[in-house]
């Protein structure tokens, strides 16, 4: 284990690696830092051999002791071509086969496996859905109590999930925002571990980070030149663009993918901060679309927007908006051709690519990865057209 403990990512701040949410002198989120010159190349080398799931990956992990990991044996999933014609050599990292159906499973067992690590009781997370889903079946296999918020808004198939796993669900009114809000608040008053996948917990982006190391290893141990992501705060854009920053500072890759981030028209705080070439995000007054997972207006919380935006510049990345439209068609694309069945917001990085290509960004030649982060199960009402999106 080589953390070294938590810093700031915007000022000089540095600490130890107990759990806390925002830097104590200016406020922005917190990111955990390791002593790279202590970390194993040969066990980094053999895990990128022969990883079977995520814990394989633990020498570039912030857990102390083994002993306090739980797991449902996510991560080690696949990496497919795709047939559809997309003008480009396009592949899908299948997060839809993590044990809950969606990527969520990565940040939350590492998220999770800390708290306890660390002595926490009961831990909490504001969701769209997948992020509840997700940490209410680790909180079942770890037996501690667990809290979710999520919109009024959120898929019955999501809210079921959390149910049968003995979470206790506050449905919240309003936007993501909204249910973020409301489950800091909670989470403060009552010393629960708060595991919601903004960049609020500086641990759980260190489960993200391996989707870039499986991805490198998939590739033959080469960088894809586009990697595209959708994006709710973002967390897992910066995650994957950590880990390949990690693995070129080990000196396994040469160079960074570019990171395409993807959100849908109806909710772009961040690809329309990049589209006009400014510096700050803004929060999105009213989110209207079909992808309700990465419905995140970043209201209260817009420095987490300027992170993401960050690293689509640092990475030579761009921002894309699909509209719904596109979305739908891309579910039925990856359904009928590639036989991949997921939900909206992981289809918009089908539809994301297919625009890119046209637009030029991405050539014929380029490889690029779409993560399609959850299955299609998830939201099935919203794709037999018997709910309406996310419509605040
Ligand atoms: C949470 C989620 C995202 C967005 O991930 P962030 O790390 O919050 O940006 C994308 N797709 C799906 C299906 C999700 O559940
Ligand atoms: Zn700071």
């Amino acid at each position: 284990m080589h953390a070294l403990g938590l810093k700031c990512t915007s000022c000089e701040w540095s600490g130890d690696l107990n759990l806390r949410y925002e830097c104590p002198l200016c406020g922005s989120p917190l990111e955990v830092f390791y002593d790279y010159d202590q970390v194993d190349r040969a066990k980094v080398d053999r895990a990128l051999r022969e990883y079977r799931g995520l814990w394989d990956f633990r020498e570039l992990l912030p857990l102390r002791d083994s002993r306090h990991i739980v797991s449902l044996h996510e991560g080690g999933t696949p990496l497919i071509r795709s047939e559809l014609p997309m003008k480009c050599q396009a592949f899908w990292k299948d997060e839809t086969r993590n044990p809950t159906l969606s990527f969520k499973d990565r940040p939350n067992t590492v998220g999770i496996s800390m708290a306890r690590e660390q002595g926490f009781e009961e831990i909490s997370i504001a969701s769209t859905g997948n992020g509840g889903a997700s940490l209410s079946a680790y909180a079942a296999r770890a037996k501690m109590p667990c809290h979710v918020c999520v919109p009024e808004s959120t898929p019955p198939g999501k809210v079921v999930q959390q149910m049968y796993h003995g979470a206790s669900i506050v449905l919240c009114k309003g936007d993501y925002s909204d249910s973020y809000q409301h489950n800091r608040l909670l989470s403060q008053a009552h010393h629960w571990a708060n595991m919601t996948s903004t960049y609020l917990n500086p641990f759980t982006m260190e489960g993200d980070k391996t989707i870039a190391y499986e991805i490198f290893s998939q590739l033959g141990r080469s960088v894809p030149d586009w990697i595209a992501v959708p994006l709710g705060a973002g967390a897992m854009l910066t995650g994957i663009l950590k880990g390949f920053e990690e693995l070129c500072l080990l000196g396994f890759a040469d160079r960074l993918p570019r990171m395409m981030g993807v959100q849908a028209e109806g909710c772009a705080p961040i690809v329309d901060a990049w589209i006009r070439g400014e510096e700050h995000v803004n929060s999105w007054p009213r989110c209207s679309t079909i992808a309700g997972a990465i419905a995140d207006p970043l209201t209260g919380y817009e420095k987490d927007g300027d992170r993401t935006l960050n690293s689509i510049h640092r990475s030579n990345g761009c921002g894309i908006r699909v509209r719904d439209e596109e979305i739908l068609r891309a579910v039925r694309d990856l359904a009928a051709e590639d036989a991949m069945f997921v939900e909206p917001a992981s289809a918009s990085v089908a539809a994301a690519i297919n625009q890119a290509v046209e637009k030029g960004l991405v050539k014929e030649q380029e490889v690029a990865v779409g993560i399609l982060t959850a299955h299609g199960l998830k939201d099935v009402e919203q794709l037999a057209g018997k709910r309406k999106g996310t419509e605040i």
